[in-house]
């Protein structure tokens, strides 16, 4: 047959979507023309240089094909069996139960600033900054997108055109290229670096930058400076500021706002912070706190007020969903209710439940004919905290033929299940799994080393 004929062959698009119908309800009937006219366009193309004409059903499926690449399927909840805590790529802290309730309730209309006594307009911001000064001591606080947000809206805010002193040891880059030196560079504060990497003392702080607005500092809170190392003591620090006549600010990223113990005894506090003298001290509302994503700062009322006057706090507030989960997460801490905060309750589990969910797996697995052993590992607190804490704790070792193949399949179902693999192991913790996926774990991994042997 002639190439001109052979186009000939190729359907028409109108023809084509009548047997979308399916796709069409996914999609929308835009999407799917597009696609159709993209694969016909590609099968001319490929006619002319001499293959043969597509059928209808092969263009629909190449069609059907280009619009899941571009549409990925909505966010889906995944069971997490890596044993990091808070997980950067499986959306750090999950949420506590109250806290998704609130946000349920917060979806439609709300009184996010409307007062239902007076029927007048009320305060966005009422609702967390009460808690949030009752949760650490702090004069005044404010909470905005993300901790990148609060940085550059204090650093704007204080320092805008003007010099601001850093450690050379706090350069740091946080995961999702959060690199201090360019967040600096947004706000429209100026650099001034003392000291070297591993080594800055006061009089650093003293003499650099002569006419600095503020000095900053940072918990380095996904690496450790070990060795000849020094940093003065945020007392000593907060003494500098005051002998300058500038604030003090301090990040310390990850969100626990009273001083912990066990793996979190070197995380440092926002409460103790404000307390050895920080003047506005920021911190992320996930992480540790356990909370939705947010940038949450505290400290001196003039210096906090000044904040929320700045055009940038008004581009990076809150919307209604967050400050509903921020404010229900807060209220479980200030009542103590912190094993209801998912986070909490996996970084203080204990040894002897987890080890009796390991056993209850393992023997699962066993009665089935995977191989699977009792194993000690560390979980992680993840999400850039308490870099040097490890969470020692029992895990499920399953010596699958190929971990990589076995996992892939853990993942391809729903809800996908993600664990840990090395070189020849797929290691399940069920410290970061609700007890109530236990069995499903069991099931899948029996299913998928069958798959996988076969
Ligand atoms: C994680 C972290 C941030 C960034 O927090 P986001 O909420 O992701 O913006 C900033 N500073 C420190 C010290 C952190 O640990």
């Amino acid at each position: 047959m002639e190439g001109t004929d052979r186009l000939r062959r190729l359907p028409g698009i109108d023809r084509l979507l009548s047997d979308c119908t399916e796709l069409i309800a996914r999609y929308g009937r835009q999407t799917v023309t597009d696609a159709l006219r993209t694969a016909v366009d590609d099968a001319r193309e490929a006619v002319r240089a001499g293959a043969a004409a597509p059928t209808s059903d092969a263009l629909i499926a190449a069609a059907a094909a280009l619009i899941a690449r571009r549409r990925p399927p909505a966010l889906q909840p995944v069971v997490n069996a890596t044993g990091v805590v808070v997980h950067t790529n499986l959306g750090r802290a999950p949420l506590p139960e109250a806290a998704r309730d609130a946000l349920l309730a917060a979806a439609g209309y709300c009184d996010l600033e409307y007062d239902l006594a007076t029927g007048r307009r009320g305060s966005r911001g009422g609702r967390l900054e009460p808690l949030l000064c009752d949760a650490t001591g702090a004069a005044a606080a404010l909470a905005v997108n993300n901790a990148a947000a609060a940085l550059v809206l204090v650093l704007a805010t204080l320092a805008g055109g003007r010099d601001v002193v850093v450690s050379r040891g706090e350069l740091i880059e946080i995961g999702g290229s959060f690199r201090l030196p360019d967040i600096m560079g947004a706000s429209g504060a100026r650099l001034v670096e003392v000291g070297t990497t591993n080594r800055t003392r006061a009089d650093d702080y003293l003499a650099g930058g002569g006419d600095a607005a503020a000095i900053l500092t940072l918990h380095p809170s996904n690496y450790r400076i070990v060795g000849f190392v020094a940093q003065p003591t945020l007392t000593e620090l907060a003494g500098v500021a005051a002998k300058r006549g500038i604030p003090l600010i301090y990040d310390v990223g990850s969100g626990l706002l009273q001083p912990s113990t066990g793996a979190l005894t070197n995380e440092p506090a926002v409460a103790d912070a404000l307390r050895d003298g920080a003047d506005i001290v920021l911190c992320s509302g996930d992480k540790l706190l356990g909370g939705p994503q947010a940038g949450l700062l505290f400290g001196r009322a003039d210096l906090v007020a000044a904040c929320r006057r700045h055009p940038l706090a008004r581009a990076f507030r809150l919307d209604k969903l967050r400050i509903a989960a921020l404010q229900a997460t807060l209220e479980l801490h200030l009542r103590d209710e912190r094993r209801e905060v998912p986070v909490w309750r996996m970084l203080t589990a204990h040894t002897a439940g987890l080890e009796q969910r390991c056993r209850r797996i393992v023997d699962g697995l066993v009665a089935d004919g995977v191989p699977a052993e009792l194993a000690e590992a560390a979980a992680l607190p993840g999400g850039g905290a308490a870099p040097d804490a490890t969470l020692p704790g029992p895990v499920v070792r399953v010596d699958a033929g190929r971990p990589t193949d076995v996992a892939m399949r853990l993942r391809a179902q729903r809800p996908p299940i993600v664990v840990r693999v090395t070189a020849a192991a797929i290691v399940v913790d069920p410290r970061t799994v609700d007890e109530n996926d236990d069995d499903l774990i069991v099931s899948r991994l029996v299913a998928a080393h069958r798959a996988s042997a076969r």
